[in-house]
């Protein structure tokens, strides 16, 4: 059987760069590629719009905005190294209606809040640059680019295949078990043993995840739940006692007895710590650790509790 420290499922752009990373960051490690299709970017990453978005819809300082602005920027430098042809061409968000006015105008301030070279062009300075455009006004977005993410892939693929990642095409991972602290992948090209799996499944990502053990439902609350902790930290005063309310109100039971089961390890822990928490904090509407309601023991809930994976 194979072995490998670390294998990421999925062969399209997230699969090939969280790859590719996993390289830079520990040389040492054996890492794995395992796509079902015969071709690297056969779904999503193949058939996009092939644009290299700027960033300029997320909230400001959000995850989103500020990856969105790292990345444009590193797929642009990327291609440029490799010799994929990429046009960073600009974009024009046009508003067609008076009733879309105010909303470019706030696009426009949020396009600055987010540190982008964003101006307001004017109906005739639209026409002048795009003939074919009616427009009332319009935002210039010129980070915007675009790129056939196809060749970027295979690009990533070349690159990983020179740093020594394996990449397994035609192998569609059907099972998942446990062995000895590892996992076991039932493969169409055999069995499969890793140390750490990542799952850059696209579309079936969530179905792999199930099949692995995981609750993505779950996972999705306690990311709030970690996001509303981080919020939280280091602020004090009312506003502090009503974020400390809503991330109370997030503790349900189920949530509560599924990190235990998994040791409440990482982050989320310090929910429950409450060590960064004001003394008091969690005794809002929500469900306090420790106290379940009805008199249940934390054992009884456990023994009910998703199954640990990891
Ligand atoms: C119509 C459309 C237009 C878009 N336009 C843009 C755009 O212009 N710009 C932009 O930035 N984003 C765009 N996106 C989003 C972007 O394409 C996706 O976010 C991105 O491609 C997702 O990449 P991925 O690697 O997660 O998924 P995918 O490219 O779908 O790759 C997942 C891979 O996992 C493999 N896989 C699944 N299950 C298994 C299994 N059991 N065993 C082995 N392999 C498995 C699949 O075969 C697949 O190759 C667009 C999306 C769509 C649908």
């Amino acid at each position: 059987m194979d072995r490998f420290d670390v294998v990421v499922i999925g062969g399209g752009i997230i699969g090939l760069a969280t790859a590719r990373e996993l390289r830079r960051r520990f040389p040492h490690a054996s890492v794995a590629v395992l796509e079902k299709e015969r071709a690297v970017a056969a779904h999503q990453t193949g058939h996009n719009s092939g644009v290299i978005h700027s960033g300029i819809y997320y909230p400001p300082g959000s995850l989103k905005a500020r990856l969105c602005r790292a990345g444009s920027a590193s797929m642009v430098e990327f291609c440029r190294e490799r010799g994929v042809p990429v046009e960073v061409c600009g974009k024009l968000i046009v508003a067609t209606e008076p009733a879309e006015l105010p909303r470019l105008e706030k696009l426009l301030e949020r396009g600055v809040a987010n540190g982008l070279r964003v101006r307001r062009m004017a109906a005739d300075e639209v026409r002048e640059r795009e003939p074919h455009v009616r427009a009332l006004a319009a935002i210039d977005v010129p980070s915007t680019g675009i790129v056939d993410f196809r060749q970027v892939a295979t690009a990533l693929r070349a690159s990983l295949e020179g740093d020594g990642v394996e990449l397994r095409l035609g192998t569609e991972v059907r099972g998942f078990a446990r062995a000895d602290g590892a996992h076991l992948l039932h493969t169409s090209g055999g069995e499969v043993r890793a140390g750490y799996l990542v799952n850059c499944g696209g579309l079936h990502s969530d179905r792999l995840a199930r099949a692995a053990g995981a609750d993505p439902r779950l996972d999705k609350a306690i990311s709030r739940l970690d996001r509303a902790l981080r919020e939280l930290a280091g602020r004090t005063g009312p506003e502090a006692q009503f974020a400390a309310r809503r991330l109370a109100g997030m503790i349900t039971v189920t949530l509560q007895a599924a990190l235990l089961a998994r040791h409440a390890a990482g982050p989320v822990a310090d929910a429950f710590c409450a060590s960064r928490l004001e003394p008091g904090a969690l005794s809002g509407p929500g469900i306090p650790f420790g106290t379940l309601p009805g008199g249940l023991a934390i054992d009884d809930v456990l023994g009910r509790a998703t199954p640990a994976h990891g």
